[in-house]
């Protein structure tokens, strides 16, 4: 047996190929990070051939423009890395979306990083501009990476609640900012709550980074599937451009979740830094993906956002009924595309039996609500629904579901 020194607590695995056990120790910094639940539920759903509304992908075609420009940048050879924070062609099609939709000027040399992903650019730019010890405010229920984001930078989350509508608790935030405070995590339109957070929320933030000297990190990835009030981006109010680095990709908005296309615009001094995390991280983005990404940008036209808005609007509308006919207890979300809803009033399970229960019973996967929460007890009686799926699919989603409120409570509390 190979013993390393200074292993505190070893896990023992066979190494069938050496024949010896190896005694492997892993970095203190993962051991807080638990698994994917989203994923895990993605499993359950395919064990009992269940609906997955719990992983947030399309299920349906991305735009056959955006399809037919890879084809073509794969053809024409963009095959080899391209500059590392983003092809000249995507930073100026971003520019000059940041100009039509929010008046926003943009450098395309020096406030542009195209990311793999928002999330690489949530992350990159978390370990570029947070020094560990520093907090970090987060709004609860919250996306999954936020937590790890923080603890791989060596920061230190402090969590704040939502109101029950979904919109922050603006007397709570202004208590968690302090002297320690780096940053501020806001996401809107929201996963999981649907908030679009107005323009008076935002500019009460705002004052509290400016009074503290700290950055906004906002993720919009989200920013066109908005069915009520509009997108303000932080970045466009007074004194916040200076300090808000503005997190968006083309995952959501053009259904391409595989692609890996995201992206960063934030000012210079905080580019600089990010730049490098991110070149020494990933190098850079899919070269021929950054070409369709930027053609679909520039080729796409306002009746492609306000149909995408649309057809989502169709697919809320569709699960929001199949919910609470089912006897669930939620809001129509006023952007992104998913639903939290309360269960209390169908089975006294907790969440995670309550969704694997759903998933065998009712064949409908969804994700437990404590997997959005610091204590999980928050979320115990809340399981989530993503609705980025084909009206079809939800339709059926809703008839399994429909049988739920006469079943429900015995079936859920066996
Ligand atoms: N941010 C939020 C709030 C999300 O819900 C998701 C995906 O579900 C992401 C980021 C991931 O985006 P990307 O696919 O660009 O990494």
């Amino acid at each position: 047996m190979i013993v390393r020194r200074g292993v505190s607590r070893p896990s023992i695995v066979d190494c069938p190929l050496l024949n010896v056990e190896y005694n492997m120790r892993t970095a203190h910094r993962t051991h807080t990070f638990t698994e994917s639940v989203i994923r895990e539920m993605t499993r359950v759903a395919n064990q009992h051939g269940a609906i997955n509304l719990a992983q947030g992908f399309p299920d349906f075609a991305a735009p056959e423009l955006l399809k037919e420009a890879a084809v073509e940048a794969i053809r024409a050879d963009i095959n080899q890395y391209a500059i590392t924070w983003g092809t000249p062609r995507l930073r100026n099609a971003l520019a000059e979306k940041y100009r039509r939709f929010y008046s926003m000027e943009v450098d395309t040399e020096r406030e542009i990083v195209v990311t793999c992903g928002a999330t690489e650019a949530m992350a990159s730019a978390m370990l570029a501009l947070v020094d560990p010890g520093e907090e970090i405010i987060i709004y609860e229920p919250f996306y999954e990476n936020y937590g790890p984001d923080s603890i791989l930078c060596g920061a230190k989350p402090v969590f704040v609640p939502t109101r029950a509508d979904g919109g922050p608790d603006l007397d709570a935030t202004a208590v968690a900012f302090s002297e320690r405070t780096r940053g501020i995590i806001i996401n809107t339109p929201n996963n999981p709550t649907g908030h679009v957070f107005a323009r008076d929320e935002l500019e009460t933030i705002a004052r509290l980074c400016i009074e503290h000297d700290a950055i906004a990190f906002t993720d919009e990835i989200y920013e066109h599937i908005l069915y009520e009030g509009e997108h303000v981006p932080m970045a466009a109010l007074d004194g916040m451009r200076e300090r808000t680095v503005t997190v968006s990709g083309a995952s959501k908005t053009f259904s391409i979740t595989g692609w890996r296309i995201g992206t960063i615009v934030a000012p210079p001094t905080l580019t600089d830094a990010i730049k490098k995390t991110h070149d020494f991280l990933t190098v850079g983005a899919p070269a021929p993906l950054q070409e369709a990404v930027a053609a679909g940008i520039e080729g796409l036209d306002a009746s492609y956002y306000s149909e995408l808005a649309d057809d989502y609007r169709r697919r809320r509308d569709v699960m929001y009924d199949g919910l609470s006919a089912a006897g669930f207890s939620c809001r129509p979300p006023a952007g992104s595309y998913y639903i939290l809803a309360d269960f209390s009033s169908l089975s006294d399970l907790p969440d995670d039996e309550f969704a694997v229960w759903l998933a065998r019973e009712h064949g409908v996967a969804s994700v437990p609500g404590s997997s959005f929460y610091s204590d999980p007890a928050d979320g115990r009686t809340q399981v989530r629904f993503a609705f980025c799926k084909s009206l079809g699919t939800l339709e059926r989603a809703a008839e399994r579901l429909a049988g739920l409120g006469a079943r429900g409570r015995s079936g859920g509390a066996t």
